[in-house]
């Protein structure tokens, strides 16, 4: 079973993303926790590419991101993410391909189906299960991160408009697709949303 979370800064996604590891491991599942960008070591290396900088100099262009992102999750899928759910592990990632068409496509204004045409290419059409996403409007979920150490920078470097296209693009894939997404308000107490989840990835375990 591949769960993924998404949701924009702040919205609590590395939280919950423990708290479903832990649930569904006490059901006796192996769980295998992962992240995008940054799980493997040469994702580590573009995430320090993808996001040392902000919006500085040494940015990349948004072509140029893009591809990252598709290298980031090309080798993620192939080395981590097929092999565990091969061996009947349950993967639990936080962020996958719609964070690329949010980001990269709403958000940077790149062509949304081109987007999703080369993350269709670089995960060779691996689709998740489950979608979580945690709705969190922009203006708190930046307060947020801001206020547990998201560097200012990188926070800032994009306006509140770029955010708000990031939430309605996320709000819009769960809407064309509703059967494959959980959505929650980010605003509600971090256990209802961790019981919320954890009920339908059980009856998903279970179905
Ligand atoms: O979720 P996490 O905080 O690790 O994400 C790091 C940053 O990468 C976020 O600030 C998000 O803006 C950015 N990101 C992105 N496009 C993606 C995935 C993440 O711009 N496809």
């Amino acid at each position: 079973l591949f769960v993924v979370f998404e949701g924009g800064e702040g919205a609590g996604k590395s939280t919950q993303v423990n708290r479903l590891a832990a649930a569904v491991g006490e059901q006796g599942h192996e769980v295998v926790v992962t992240r995008e960008p940054g799980a493997t070591d040469i994702g580590v290396r573009i995430r320090t590419l993808l996001l040392s900088d902000g919006s500085g100099p040494s940015a990349p262009s948004p072509r140029a991101e893009a591809l990252l992102y598709a290298a980031d999750r090309a080798h993620h899928v192939a080395t981590v993410v097929r092999p565990a759910l091969a061996r009947g592990a349950v993967v639990v990632s936080d962020r996958y391909v719609d964070s690329s068409l949010a980001y990269q496509g709403a958000g940077r204004t790149l062509p949304v189906d081109e987007v999703s045409w080369l993350s269709s290419w670089a995960t060779g059409g691996l689709k998740p299960d489950l979608v979580v996403l945690l709705d969190v409007d922009p203006a708190v979920g930046l307060a947020r991160a801001a206020g547990r150490g998201t560097a200012a920078d990188r926070l800032e470097s994009e306006s509140v408009a770029f955010h708000e296209r990031v939430r309605y693009a996320f709000l819009d894939l769960a809407a064309a697709d509703p059967k494959r997404y959980l959505v929650l308000d980010a605003a509600l107490p971090a256990d209802d949303i961790a019981r919320a989840v954890a009920a339908r990835v059980t009856e998903l375990l279970a179905g």
